[in-house]
């Protein structure tokens, strides 16, 4: 089976307990310590067997491979890939069945986090990842006042869209966001409004 991990924590010893996202399930597994273990890291996509064990009553995760990118080694990019991984757990945090929605996201994540600034990547996700669980909203209403938003809007968690003041924040170019939230492609934005958007984003999916 393949995977992605998005969290693990802590057990006795060295024991980890492992979240891993598959096609279709969110996995929770334990991994006993040895010293002939591969190594494993959050955002690591792995292959893996998942045993049913007498020692512990969750699963045991085994024969464990890493399935490398190239970028993984990349500090800055694992970084922001692990951050963006955090995300994702929490997101989907209570959740056991899922649809293969989000485990090809994350894959199509992947293959395209070296070419470009990985951030712009996560957005353009997110934006679909929104459509998906159909909260995008792109019609332009302000989250505050429930009118209409003719100028240029600020987004707040979510990327909800408000007038600028009413949630008091720095607004985006309305064309630029426009065609982000439509064609899922953030060419036209700066990498500046990218962090901006970024930092909206780690407040929560
Ligand atoms: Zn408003």
């Amino acid at each position: 089976m393949q995977g992605y991990i998005i969290n693990f924590n802590r057990a006795k010893d060295e024991d980890l307990i492992v979240t891993v996202l598959t096609k279709n399930n969110i996995l929770t597994l334990y991994r006993f310590y040895g010293a002939r273990h591969s190594h494993i890291n959050l955002g690591y996509k792995i292959d893996f067997e998942s045993k049913s064990s007498i020692k512990s009553n969750i699963p045991q995760l085994r024969d464990v491979l890493h399935l490398a990118n190239k970028w993984n080694t990349e500090h800055d990019r694992m970084f922001i890939w692990q951050a963006f991984i955090k995300l994702i757990f929490l997101h989907l945090k209570d959740v056991d069945d899922i649809h293969d929605f989000y485990f090809n996201l994350l894959d199509n994540c992947s293959e395209k986090w070296h070419t470009q600034n990985p951030k712009r990547v996560a957005i353009e996700a997110y934006i679909k990842l929104l459509e998906y669980e159909g909260r995008l909203h792109d019609e332009f209403i302000c989250f505050n006042c429930e009118m209409s938003i003719e100028e240029n809007p600020a987004l707040i968690r979510g990327f909800l869209p408000a007038h600028e003041k009413c949630v008091w924040s720095e607004t985006f170019e309305r064309l630029q966001i426009e065609e982000l939230f439509q064609t899922k492609n953030s060419l036209f934005i700066n990498d500046k409004d990218i962090a901006r958007l970024w930092k909206i984003m780690m407040e929560g999916l």
